[in-house]
Formats: C-alpha cells, sequence, structure tokens
C-alpha cells in the first residue's frame, strides 16, 4: 500500500446520484495509477475494479457517506470481498488517500507486515487479506524478475555502466508499477553503501 492523493471529483452533479459515475471512477482509477489501493494490483487491464467506500456504506453503517467524494477510493474485487463491511471506528483500516501507510506497514519479502505495536496495521492486513496466497504468489514472481535484474547489475563489471542499470532499476519501486512497495524494499535491501 502506498500513499495516494484523490484529486478534486471531476463531476460532484452526477456524485449525488451515481458513486460510480464512469467520469468519477476513472479520476480515481488514474490516483491509484491503476492499481488497487490496498494490494497494488493493477486491476484496469484484467477486469474493472471496484469504486470502494472506505467506511462501508451499509445500513448501521455509514450509508450518509455513500455519495461522499472523501470516502471514495479504488480498488480490486479481492480486496472489497474480504473487507465487505467490516470497519471499525476504533480501529479504523488505513486509507491511503489520507495517511502515509509506510507509518504502519512494511514490506518483508513477499508479505506486508505491520509494523511493531500498529494495531491499525495488524487490523488492516487481517481484514483485507493482504497475505492472501495469490498475492504473496504474485509478488514473488515480480520479486524474482527483479532480483535477475539486480543480479545483471552487480554482475556488471564497469561500475559506470552498473550506476546507470541501477539508477533505471531504481525506478521499478516508484508507486505507478504494481506492488511497488516490495519492489522498493529489495531494491533498498540490495544497496551497497
Ligand atoms: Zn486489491
Amino acid at each position: 500500500m502506498r500513499r495516494l492523493h484523490r484529486p478534486p471529483c471531476p463531476n460532484p452533479d452526477a456524485l449525488r446520484t451515481n458513486y460510480k459515475h464512469p467520469e468519477n471512477k476513472n479520476a480515481l482509477l488514474k490516483a491509484s495509477y491503476g492499481k488497487c489501493m490496498y494490494c497494488e494490483s493493477h486491476v484496469a487491464h484484467i477486469y474493472f475494479g471496484d469504486v470502494e467506500h472506505i467506511r462501508p456504506k451499509a445500513e448501521g453503517k455509514y450509508p450518509h457517506l455513500e455519495f461522499e467524494w472523501t470516502n471514495l477510493g479504488y480498488c480490486c474485487a479481492r480486496c472489497n470481498n474480504a473487507k465487505k463491511d467490516q470497519y471499525d471506528e476504533m480501529c479504523s483500516l488505513i486509507d491511503p488517500y489520507t495517511e502515509d501507510p509506510s507509518t504502519h506497514l512494511l514490506a518483508f519479502g513477499t508479505t506486508v507486515r505491520h509494523r511493531a505495536g500498529s494495531e491499525r496495521g495488524a487490523i488492516t492486513i487481517a481484514t483485507i487479506e493482504l497475505n492472501r496466497p495469490e498475492l504473496i504468489e504474485r509478488r514473488a514472481v515480480r520479486l524474482n524478475q527483479l532480483q535477475h535484474a539486480l543480479d545483471a547489475c552487480y554482475r556488471t563489471k564497469s561500475i559506470a555502466i552498473r550506476e546507470v542499470l541501477l539508477t533505471a532499476l531504481e525506478e521499478e519501486g516508484n508507486i505507478d508499477k504494481e506492488f511497488s512497495m516490495f519492489a522498493a524494499a529489495l531494491i533498498e535491501a540490495n544497496q551497497r553503501k
């Protein structure tokens, strides 16, 4: 999970009656770089993701926030299904649009861990099932590819060429890349000072 910035709502009129109006949904999609706000899976090219209600719109929860822009995000169907209507105000799920998830979460190999003492980190991982087997597998594929590329860099004899290759590789940890949190951690762990 990475820090995201929600743009102003492009079509507030449509939002009053339709929380997933295509124009607004598209703005959310772009704001998370075509990825799920929670698990960082690229969802746009596989199937159309869901407009997520951070505070659930279900009856008895937060129905008054159904059409509230600041309560909307973009997420994959699997995270949406796992989360369902779970949300505890006393221990709220991490909202990447309003806070930096790295305060609570860290990438450790192919799994995401909560930072020591962070209850909100722990509850977020458990509720959204951020270490479900399918995610672990896909992160492993991504990290293995990155490891091969890093190997190639460090086996290059020319220091100048190595530096160029490494600089290019560092982009794999950028926020627009799938599972960037994990890629950035692997790159960081391999940095030789
Ligand atoms: Zn997801």
